[in-house]
């Protein structure tokens, strides 16, 4: 592969924005990776602060989720609690209830666990 700039040189890099073959003398070593112009430069390091914001954004999701099925979980045996402090349909009710926001947060935590065990697994590098 020669440089795209220089045919007669041996291309060392491919420039992370646009793919074009670079030397050593036209590679741009930018810290996200090799780039072969300015413009190129811009463009990864557009993309590097895109990706990292998506991860925060995932990252956050994530924390709702998490913080959500606890609550789901908190709420349903606060249900529980209430159930037992007296006999009759509306009681019985109220640990149905009980018993559904507490099995969906617990199911939600667990699903919780085996994607971030999931992800962890499959990370490349
Ligand atoms: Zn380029
Ligand atoms: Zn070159």
């Amino acid at each position: 592969m020669k440089c795209y700039n220089h045919s007669g040189r041996e291309a060392v890099a491919v420039c992370r924005a646009c793919g074009k073959a670079v030397c050593q003398e036209c590679g741009l070593e930018t810290g996200n990776g090799i780039a072969c112009r300015q413009s190129c430069t811009d463009i990864l390091a557009e993309k590097t602060e895109y990706y990292s914001r998506q991860a925060a954004h995932l990252k956050n999701l994530k924390r709702l989720n998490f913080l959500g099925s606890l609550f789901s979980i908190g709420m349903g045996l606060l249900f529980i609690y209430f159930s037992f402090m007296g006999y009759g349909v509306v009681y019985d009710l109220i640990l149905l209830i009980g018993s559904g926001f507490t099995v969906y947060g617990m199911v939600a935590q667990l699903v919780n666990m085996i994607t971030f065990f999931k992800s962890k697994k499959n990370k490349p590098g």
